[in-house]
């Protein structure tokens, strides 16, 4: 296998849709103001009139769901957008909701508008905060997924304007230990002890699906253990982007600023998406100072070291590396076999060794993977009825085995397609959206539809943890594409023959 391997991904905290990170304002331009005729409360007075259309062509239970917790934030003579409380509802929204908000904003604004999502918390609790709410640690909004328990408690903790949620099984005590992963886990476990004072800036990197969001999450449950009142601000990069650019259209970037950095412990996810965004940078690179000079605490993960972000600032490449630099590295045989056999308890159930074995050998660049093959084996012995045996897991994993015997694998796929368009695997990975990036990637993925088992989710998992929804768009996009047009006809079965020719 390639350094390139494929790695299903499915992150359940990385945000996945691509449409996700928006493109900053260019350095040096002006930002493109927002009408000053649409303040907040005009804003909101068009979202309550937008609702209203949705509400009427809606069943009451699907509005509650899906339109209540939302809030219009930007809307201009082009588009208007809308924040939400997390990614699946966005998926949600965005595969089965876009063209009712599309006429309730037709409706409302007198003509056609795009309709965006971004995930933001915040900007939909803002009218619930009491006026001088939003940059403490109010608690969230009651809502169906608000159930009060343990859970409830460790996201209670969170500042408001983190992403949502901290994953209850990412704890330190439920991450499986090894040669790999040692001084990784070790380091992020000091780093919760003595937070400013250790590591700082605690900088974790290494490839998709190998614990990172894992130890970052496990960090901020073990601080909130410590100290309930610790202010961590913990949230995807996606998120940071996102915020900024709010920040700047709405030219309110004092306000952005007093909350980045009133915080104890500023914890950003996938920090290497500040790739190509030099403004955000410069902002980060300021955050950043100023928290450190307070000994606040940093923590930061990446694909990369930070010397490989690709146009990352020096400045921010040498203060990346002030504190703790490590690394995160693909487990080997005997800790892939311990997480297996950690992952089949979880779940109630033992898998014999023989079976351990079998998958150790073949899942050995992921643990989301491994993760995923146990879950996939266990629910296909549920349903049979049958023991876990070597012939059950050649039956229920058949892409793990079939991958072996000459079908064009993920990875071939991936080689084939960033080979014709000249692109690198990590650009199709990343959350760039240019024509020149997401073409390529949407046709890996109808490829990878046509000719591999792997499931939407698992396909999404190779493309930088994305969504079902969104590889069900993209497949569905070149489909459409190559039935029109004969140059992607022809552009798809000159792929197709090579992926052939690869695998014979
Ligand atoms: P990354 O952020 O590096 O892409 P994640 O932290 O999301 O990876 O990990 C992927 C999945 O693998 C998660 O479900 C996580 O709980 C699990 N995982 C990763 N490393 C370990 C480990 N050492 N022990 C147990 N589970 C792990
Ligand atoms: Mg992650």
């Amino acid at each position: 296998m390639s350094s390139h391997s494929a790695q299903p991904a499915r992150d359940p905290r990385s945000d996945s849709r691509s449409e996700s990170v928006r493109n900053e304002p260019a350095l040096g331009r002006n930002v493109a103001p927002t009408p000053r005729s649409l303040a907040a409360s005009s804003l909101e007075d068009q979202w309550s009139a937008m609702q209203d259309c949705v509400r009427a062509v809606v069943q009451p239970g699907q509005f509650e769901t899906w339109f209540r917790r939302a809030a219009l934030v930007h809307a201009d003579g082009e588009v208007v957008r809308i924040a939400l409380l997390d990614n699946f509802s966005r998926g949600w929204l965005d595969t089965y909701y876009r063209e009712v908000l599309e006429r309730a904003a037709l409706q409302i604004f007198g003509s056609a508008r795009r309709v965006e999502f971004l995930v933001d918390p915040e900007a939909v609790a803002r009218p619930s905060l009491p006026p001088t709410g939003g940059t403490d640690n109010a608690p969230l909004p009651p809502g169906p997924s608000s159930a009060v328990g343990p859970e409830d408690a460790v996201r209670r903790g969170l500042l408001l304007s983190s992403d949502l949620g901290l994953n209850p099984k990412y704890t330190f005590d439920n991450f499986v230990v090894g040669p790999c992963n040692r001084f990784a886990w070790a380091a992020a476990a000091g780093t919760a002890e003595a937070p400013g004072k250790a590591y700082n800036p605690f900088f974790l990197h290494g490839s998709v699906g190998l614990g990172k969001t894992h130890l970052l999450q496990s960090l901020c449950v073990s601080l909130l253990e410590r100290n309930p009142k610790t202010r961590i601000l913990y949230l995807s990069c996606e998120t940071f982007v996102n915020h900024f650019i709010n920040a700047l259209e709405d030219g309110d970037l004092q306000k952005f600023r007093n909350k980045y950095r009133n915080v104890d412990v500023l914890v950003v996810d996938d920090i290497h998406l500040l790739a190509n965004k030099e403004r955000t940078q410069e902002e980060f690179f300021h955050t950043f100072n100023a928290l450190h000079q307070q000994g606040k605490q940093i923590v930061l993960s990446s694909d990369s070291p930070p010397r490989d972000i690709p146009t990352l600032q020096e400045r921010l490449v040498s203060r990346f590396k002030w504190g703790l630099v490590t690394e995160i590295e693909a487990p080997c045989y005997e800790t892939r076999m311990a997480i297996l056999k950690r992952k089949s308890r979880d779940r109630g159930r033992e898998i014999p060794d023989e079976v351990a074995r079998l998958l150790a050998e073949r899942v050995d660049s992921n643990i989301r993977e491994l993760e995923g093959a146990v879950t996939k084996l266990l629910s296909y012995a549920g349903i049979s009825g049958r023991p876990v045996s070597p012939e059950l897991a050649r039956e229920a994993l058949r892409e793990l085995f079939a991958a072996r015997k000459g079908q064009p694998s993920m990875e071939d796929i991936l080689n084939v397609v960033t080979e014709r368009f000249e692109v690198k695997l990590s650009e199709l990975q990343s959350k760039r959206r240019t024509n020149t990036i997401a073409f390529p990637r949407q046709v890996a993925m109808y490829l990878a539809r046509q000719i591999t088992r792997h499931s939407l989710e698992e396909i999404g998992g190779f493309f930088g943890g994305r969504d079902h929804s969104t590889v069900i768009y993209g497949v569905d996009k070149i489909h459409k594409r190559a039935q029109q047009d004969p140059e992607t006809r022809a552009l798809l079965d000159g792929l197709l023959a090579k992926l052939k020719a690869t695998s014979e």
